[in-house]
């Protein structure tokens, strides 16, 4: 595998260190600054949705196992309920299938919820474990010296290591900049961000104390509570006695000064409804709504993942899923740009692809975060605001009902060949998802066999593109393998119903095929290109198709082939 030099990614939350596991997939080294001392002690968010769980599995059974290993116990993902207090009367709730995640018939992944500081220290683990990444904390940069013009062919940086005072300037190949909401990247290269900001400003409350057994049967993923005293939404995070809270506040009361850990208490214990209990407050961390997308999500050698491209309000339940989806769609890109298998216009397919999911998911989750508000002041009125809060709650079911939003992403672009199909409608784009081939679709989950062992379709996806055939597509086959030789690609080719490869059936009617077309899938599990049924006299090969789609790059590094 051809060496090339680390690419720099500034920070090291859950999409910094998830673009490292993604680089090192196609064997490209990394360098992560991180300013602080480690990973997260605050658990911030808590959910890796389904998706989010099918791009872990690609970090490898040790990383994924963990994750699963810290999925909360069963009855805690559902519902979300409206209620005065934890203990008091409650006013309605919302069935969150999503983050139930699909079931087995659309995924062979399960989601999980749990904590971010849990699921940063499993990342960073897998992360070093691949040997190709290089983790420095208590490194801060402080400027972008090269990287955001059109004409860069490369990125520099310039840190401060904030042990020694010393400074120096780091090169690599491209830049990943996952450094957060207030994004220091962003800001140099003027990147504006559209939207709404400073929606309202958040003291985000980690504790431990014993609700559970207050609750009987009310367990619950997300309890907004409303009451004179206390107005936000508690969060169990283990179902064992650790908690988190938001704690809407005035401007003037967000500050470790005016909201103090005695405050948090109190709020505490007025949103559950039990004045005696006894309250740990853990960490305290300040945080402020924004619902808002970086007007490009890359410039020159800079690519803008996570919160640094796009920050949502919470009610969605979206936003590190949707940083993490938009970093496995521009990661490989990278990757084969960096080791000189695609042309740069490869990468900047990122943002045509992912900039109109997030502003899509930006906008539901401000929706969701008004109806709450409103539920909350219809619940608070006690009628007299002229809306019901059960009305409210059924008109907000898009809350934690987002199969549509979380895989039915359909890229439109030149890293995708249209085969002038369009995928299945839908009765609700944001929450219902319909499974397609389509190019441009993410490629279905279907249930094959291999030796009497069940496999996914999607265990067939490695790092690098993959053709799958009908049972009859030989012919694809043969121009695959040519095309991956031609073009010094990892492309692996398999034959569904073929010999290894048992299928009931369902492959060729799931994909939209005949029994000798075929598929070609992106490393991403998105569907690249698609015929329908065998190569025809005269059609362009797929050694021309490839090159198109890479933007016209030709040979590259030593050729891998992949299995049959
Ligand atoms: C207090 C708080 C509470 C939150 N609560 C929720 C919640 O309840 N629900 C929810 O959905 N989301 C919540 N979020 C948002 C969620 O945590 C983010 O969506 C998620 O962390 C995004 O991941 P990321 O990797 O893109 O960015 P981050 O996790 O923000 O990681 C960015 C990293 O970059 C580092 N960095 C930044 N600048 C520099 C620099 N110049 N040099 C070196 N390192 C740098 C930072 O230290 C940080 O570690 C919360 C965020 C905060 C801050």
């Amino acid at each position: 595998m051809p060496d090339t030099a680390p690419v720099l990614i500034l920070g090291a939350g859950p999409v910094g260190l998830g673009a490292a596991l993604e680089l090192a997939r196609f064997g490209v080294r990394s360098i992560v600054l991180e300013k602080h001392a480690g990973t997260s002690f605050h658990p911030k968010t808590r959910n890796f949705n389904t998706r989010t769980m099918e791009i872990a599995r690609g970090w490898g059974r040790a990383a994924y196992g963990r994750l699963r290993g810290i999925d909360t116990p069963e009855g805690w993902k559902s519902p979300i309920r409206f209620l005065a207090s934890a203990v008091g009367e409650e006013f309605g709730s919302i069935e969150s299938k999503g983050f139930e995640g699909p079931g087995p018939d659309v995924s062979p992944a399960l989601p999980v919820m749990s904590s971010q500081e849990l699921i940063e220290e499993i990342m960073l683990d897998a992360a070093r474990a691949t040997g190709l990444v290089d983790v420095r904390f208590r490194t801060e940069a402080t400027e972008l010296v090269t990287g955001g013009g059109d004409s860069d062919r490369q990125a520099q940086l310039r840190v401060t290591h904030l042990e020694t005072g010393e400074t120096e300037v780091l090169t690599g190949p491209a830049l990943v900049a996952a450094d957060g909401a207030g994004s220091l990247i962003r800001r140099q290269l003027d990147l504006p961000l559209d939207g709404v900001q400073d929606l309202s400003h958040i003291v985000n409350c980690y504790f431990r104390a014993d609700i559970e057994p207050r609750l009987g049967d009310r367990r619950g993923v997300l309890l907004f509570v409303s009451n004179t005293e206390a107005r936000g939404v508690l969060q169990p995070l283990d179902a064992a006695g650790r908690w988190l809270c938001q704690i809407n506040v005035a401007e003037t009361d967000w500050s470790p000064e005016m909201f103090t850990q005695d405050r948090a208490e109190a709020w505490i214990r007025a949103a559950a409804g039990v004045p005696d209990l006894t309250v740990e407050v853990l960490s305290l961390g300040f945080w402020k709504l924004n619902a808002t997308v970086a007007r490009r999500l890359m410039q020159g050698r800079v690519v803008l993942c996570g919160d640094a491209a796009h920050q949502f309000p919470p009610t969605g339940g979206l936003g590190v899923n949707t940083g993490l989806q938009g970093m496995h769609n521009v990661m490989w890109k990278l990757a084969m740009a960096v080791k000189g298998q695609a042309d740069w216009s490869l990468v900047e397919t990122y943002d045509a692809e992912r900039r109109p999911v997030a502003q899509e998911i930006t906008a539901q989750s401000l929706e969701n975060s008004r109806n709450v508000g409103r539920i909350q002041a219809a619940a608070m009125s006690g009628g007299e605001s002229g809306l019901d809060a059960a009305d409210v709650v059924t008109a907000s079911r898009r809350y934690g009902n987002h199969l549509g939003a979380e895989f039915g992403a359909a890229y439109v672009s030149s890293a995708v060949i249209a085969d002038g199909s369009r995928p299945p409608a839908v009765a609700d784009s944001y929450s219902d998802y319909a499974p397609s081939a389509t190019p441009g679709c993410r490629a279905p989950h279907v249930r094959l066999g291999r030796g009497g062992a069940e496999l996914s379709t999607l265990d067939l996806f490695g790092a690098g593109y993959t053709l799958l055939a009908a049972k009859d597509g030989q012919a694809w086959c043969e121009q695959a393998r040519e095309a991956g030789d031609a073009l010094g690609l990892t492309l692996d080719v398999y034959r569904i119903g073929g010999a290894g490869l048992e299928d009931g059936g369902a492959f060729a009617p799931a994909y939209g095929l005949t029994d000798e077309g075929a598929v070609l899938v992106r490393p991403d599990g998105h569907v690249a290109w698609r015929s329908r049924s065998p190569p025809a006299a005269g059609a362009p090969a797929l050694t021309g198709l490839l090159r198109e789609l890479h933007g016209g790059t030709g040979r590259a590094p030593a050729p891998r082939q992949g299995a049959v």
